[in-house]
């Protein structure tokens, strides 16, 4: 999930997780497609996730 009322635009998730995440044209993350994760990204999105600075993106199940 992504609350981008938290999203401070750091680009943190994009750097990490490109399949998932990208930066919009104001500087602020969004989620590409339906946010899922290809299985061989796990790992990428896991780790962008620890190391949003807002803790605006979570895995759900
Ligand atoms: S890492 Fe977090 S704060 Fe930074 S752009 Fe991504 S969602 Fe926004």
């Amino acid at each position: 999930m992504f609350d981008a009322t938290k999203c401070s635009g750091y680009g943190r998730c994009a750097e990490i997780c490109p399949s998932v995440f990208e930066i919009d044209e104001f500087g602020y993350a969004k989620v590409l497609g339906d946010g899922t994760v290809p299985a061989a990204d796990e790992t990428k999105a896991t780790q962008a996730v620890a190391e949003c600075p807002e803790k605006a993106i979570s895995l759900v199940a």
